[in-house]
């Protein structure tokens, strides 16, 4: 009997799945509005629910399920503690590991959805072969994941990685996290639109802004411009600290791409050292919405020691 996993993709606004044969072959895949406003108990019954229902559409098609691969917006322990979820506040505290391990009796791996983004793009997206690179996912929130030597950093205590609560402005707007001035809360979805406000312009979402600024609405446009400068210091930083080969850039604000990068790459230039800002490519990520299912493919396949076709 051939086998598949399930991997499923948990974060503030969406819930999305597949069921993925060992060849790569999407067998099945689910797409619904994240649990996040459920209470705990309701969020983790269609979390359930949700890999339920793939596991029966990969075994109706003649598959074996292997594993489970699971990619959560928040701050993971190393043994499947979310620990704190500024997306997920709802979930905070679960033990999904122990959760998800009783309801299925199948291998469970998870790690934080911008970890799973993160490999997914090192192993077939925009990071292919780049062994010293960072990932930033511009969403609902900002995720970060960094990959050194050719493995995921994940720090002493599985939490490394949250380039998107860097401090970009030590007096700035209070972040959902408990501190102030957090990358998320200038270039998130939700924060673009606060800036959009402050500078004058009432949108009620960040793809508004970009529709104008797609127009050619200067005001729109120079919204984008400055909150691009703020991802270029947290980009700086990551140079100084890191020396990536890659910053790789994801999330659907990624799609205004014309409209920050360049005051983002700027501002990154001006603020480095100078040679390893020269050497580091920033690029946009390949595998859009699919690059945190690849990642939880990769991350539960290489757990049982399959390797994948
Ligand atoms: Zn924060």
């Amino acid at each position: 009997m051939k086998g598949f996993f399930v991997v499923i993709d948990l974060g503030g606004t969406n819930l999305r799945g597949a069921a993925i044969d060992l060849k790569g072959n999407f067998l099945a895949r689910s797409s619904s509005p994240s649990p996040a406003p459920l209470p705990k108990r309701e969020g983790m019954v269609k979390l359930r629910e949700e890999i339920e229902g793939l596991l029966e559409r990969g075994f109706s098609q003649g598959y074996k399920p292997l594993g489970i691969g699971l990619g959560i917006a928040g701050v993971l322990s190393r043994d499947g503690v979310l620990t704190q979820s500024p997306n997920l506040q709802n979930l905070a505290g679960v033990h999904l590991n122990e959760e998800l391990d009783d309801s299925f009796s199948l291998p469970v791996k998870m790690d934080n959805d911008a970890n799973m983004y993160t490999i997914g793009e090192g192993w077939r997206g925009a990071a292919q072969g780049v062994k010293d690179f960072c990932c930033l996912t511009l969403g609902t929130g900002v995720g970060g994941g960094i990959v050194m030597g050719g493995e995921l950093y994940r720090g002493a205590y599985g939490t490394a990685g949250e380039i998107g609560h860097m401090v970009i402005d030590e007096d700035g707007l209070p972040c959902y996290c408990g501190n102030r001035g957090c990358l998320e809360t200038y270039i998130s979805a939700s924060g673009i639109v606060k800036k959009a406000a402050e500078l004058g312009r009432k949108v009620d979402s960040s793809y508004e802004l970009y529709e104008a600024a797609h127009r050619g609405d200067r005001l729109a446009q120079e919204v984008f411009g400055e909150i691009g400068r703020y991802l270029g210091v947290c980009m700086a930083n990551l140079v100084n600290m890191l020396s990536p080969a890659m910053i790789v850039l994801g999330g659907k604000v990624s799609g205004a791409w014309d409209y920050f990068v360049p005051s983002a790459l700027e501002e990154m230039k001006r603020r480095a050292f100078r040679y390893p800002v020269e050497r580091v490519e920033v690029v946009k990520g390949m595998l859009g919405d699919d690059a945190a299912l690849w990642g939880c493919t990769y991350l539960v396949s290489q757990d049982l020691g399959i390797n994948l076709e």
